[in-house]
């Protein structure tokens, strides 16, 4: 079903006013890793909401590696982060880690997103397909592109093929970088399926000071939007401290890309 073969026209997501792939103009999804406060959320959405930011980001369940740390506010993160997308004129979207909370989410969020670690949980891949909302569908920490798209056609096969598919970074020897971004994934899944490819640049990299050339690069191969980890004070943030980037980091990263004439 998510086969080009199966339909050449590229699948366009759309999500409140913002439309996702075919050509349409590259899509920001920005916020923080984790919802933490209701003052954070503000801050973050605020800032994003002037920069035309329309897709709001933020976790409330969070698949930490350690069970000490911060796992997220679960329920009380979604509300929070839906209630601060609406007061923004945003729409919003937020990880599900559970088959049994993916209709529960479903009054909260815009977009449903499947994490990396849960990229072959297939009963959540089957709950994901049976709703009405978009999924973002992120590449699995040692998945092959192949892999990836079963995974989306999983979501497809029970009737939901509003699926934006995300390359992360895939786990490499290489430690300069938080994973190694598989760039050459992105032409890959467009050429080999009709649905849009966005590229998480934040947990890909897990660093801030090589966003601007990595973001090029993803638009460069033809990425249809950016995840960009953005945080009104990054210093303290609960989770991925290191790789989000603050507010004014956020404004200088996109006039660059402007600049460049990576966005408009
Ligand atoms: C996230 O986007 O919040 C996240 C945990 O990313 P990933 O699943 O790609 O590690
Ligand atoms: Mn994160």
């Amino acid at each position: 079903l998510i086969s080009r073969k199966n339909q050449a026209a590229d699948t366009v997501v759309q999500v409140g006013n913002l439309k996702i792939g075919g050509g349409n103009a590259p899509a920001i999804i920005g916020g923080p890793c984790s919802v933490e406060t209701v003052d954070q959320m503000n801050a973050v959405a605020s800032h994003l909401s002037q920069e035309g930011v329309l897709l709001l980001r933020g976790g409330a369940y969070k698949p930490r590696t350690s069970p000490y740390d911060f796992q997220g506010l679960g329920v009380e993160g979604l509300k929070i982060l839906s209630e601060t997308a609406k007061k923004y004129g945003m729409t919003c979207v937020s990880e599900i880690v559970r088959p049994e909370d993916v209709e529960m989410s479903c009054e909260y969020l815009d977009v449903i997103q499947i994490g990396a670690r849960n990229m072959q949980n297939f009963e959540l891949l089957k709950e994901a397909g049976s709703v009405k909302k978009p999924i973002l569908l992120k590449r699995g920490l040692s998945a092959t592109i192949e892999e990836l798209l079963y995974a989306a056609e999983y979501i497809a096969s029970r009737g939901n093929s509003q699926i934006i598919l995300c390359e992360r970074g895939i786990r490499t020897y290489e430690k300069a970088t938080r994973n190694t971004l598989d760039i050459s994934a992105v032409p890959i899944l467009k050429q080999e399926s009709h649905l849009p490819v966005v590229v998480d640049i934040s947990h890909s990299t897990g660093r801030k000071d090589i966003m601007f050339p990595i973001a090029k690069a993803a638009l460069a191969v033809g990425a249809d939007g950016l995840i960009i980890e953005t945080h009104n004070e990054p210093a303290v943030a609960l989770s991925d401290a290191k790789q989000q980037l603050d507010l004014n980091q956020f404004s200088t990263l996109l006039n660059q890309l402007r600049e460049s004439g990576y966005l408009k």
